[in-house]
């Protein structure tokens, strides 16, 4: 049997056709009337298990083993603010105009009109939110806090992907690396039955008819939820991690300053306000293995400034997306298809191994 996209843990979102860079850094310091300042009080419900470590061990009494420990501040277990920006950059990215930042280079494939945005008088609107060398964004989040009882569970092998595939045979060379049937080709139909449910064999025996030309990726990477993280967690683990158990609750603050109003809006619509169904999003470790899916509640905090005029974030967002959506509909499909509930997506396994 051979691995399939359609058995894979993960999914596609297309990307916009081009970065919007008509934004200039010079907007962050200034209280602009037409600018936002404000605080967002964020609840992070755990709707599968969250484990984020610091690479410290702990030592398990009751299996008498070492677990991975969760990441703590002053004794109390807290997700570092900097992983949760990482987490809503990645989609804020996705549901906006914004640049590619971490396209692979040694690919002969490009991201023509999302290459990385190089100069502060051009800024995407990720770059110009979350920031870039030499800019430091808009936001400033807290950490978050939890003072549940964590407990303890075993994953599974998590294996690296494929460097080089597929592997050159007889001293062919092979100008690709990475997996190229998985995450990129000439096929755009990957969310489509043909490609999705190819095996290796066949696609590249597709791939020798098709005329010799650049293929490009199939999207920005995103891992699905599932209930299955419990099948998965029971299979003789290699090793033992302390984990948030479902139900849990962290609280943390984002903060942000110099905001214009559609970045505001891209920035609540990022955090899952304003879609028809509500979004889970995911964090933390082993997400392949269908961990740390979280429902996010989000509560806007305003300073006195626009106490007079108090924002309903809702509609902010949801005006962000109608007046976007002939650039961002296609990703916005993508991620509610498959981000709106937790489903029963199973990651196959092959030859004892799970592989990405
Ligand atoms: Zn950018």
């Amino acid at each position: 049997m051979e691995t399939s996209y359609s058995g894979k843990p993960y999914f596609f979102v297309p990307m916009v056709s081009r970065a919007d860079r008509r934004r200039a850094l010079n907007r962050q310091n200034l209280l602009a009337a037409d600018t936002f300042v404000g605080k967002l009080n964020v609840k992070i419900e755990c709707m599968t298990p969250l484990h984020f470590g610091s690479g410290q061990l702990m030592f398990d009494e009751s299996a008498k083993r070492f677990a991975q420990a969760l990441l703590r501040e002053d004794g109390h277990i807290s997700l570092s603010g900097s992983s949760f920006k990482g987490m809503l950059r990645a989609v804020f990215e996705a549901v906006s105009e914004s640049c590619v930042l971490n396209a692979p280079r040694a690919l002969p494939i490009k991201v023509e009109g999302l290459s990385p945005c190089t100069s502060n008088s051009g800024l995407c609107p990720a770059c110009s939110v979350f920031g870039r060398l030499s800019h430091k964004g808009k936001l400033t989040l807290s950490s978050f806090y939890t003072d549940a009882k964590p407990t303890i569970m075993s994953l599974p092998r998590l294996e690296q992907p494929f460097r080089t595939y597929p592997r050159p045979r007889g001293g062919e060379r092979n100008p690709f690396t990475g997996n190229e049937r998985l995450y990129y080709g000439k096929f755009r139909d990957v969310r489509g039955i043909a490609v999705a449910k190819m095996s290796k064999v066949d696609f590249f025996e597709k791939k020798k008819q098709e005329p010799r030309s650049g293929g490009s990726f199939y999207g920005r990477k995103f891992y699905k939820h599932s209930n299955n993280w419990d099948e998965l967690s029971r299979q003789s683990g290699k090793g033992l991690y302390e984990c948030l158990q479902k139900g849990t609750v962290l609280t943390g603050k984002i903060a942000y300053q110099g905001l214009m109003k559609d970045e505001l809006g891209a920035l609540l619509f990022a955090l899952g306000l304003g879609w028809d169904k509500p979004i889970f999003h995911k964090l933390g470790y082993a997400k392949p293995a269908y961990l740390g899916s979280v429902q996010l509640t989000v509560e806007s905090e305003l300073l006195p400034r626009y106490e007079d005029a108090p924002i309903d974030a809702k509609k902010i967002a949801a005006r962000y997306y109608d007046e976007n959506k002939s650039s961002i509909e296609a990703a916005v499909c993508a991620l509610a298809q498959e981000w709106s509930e937790i489903g029963d997506s199973k990651w196959v396994m092959q030859d004892g191994k799970y592989g990405y």
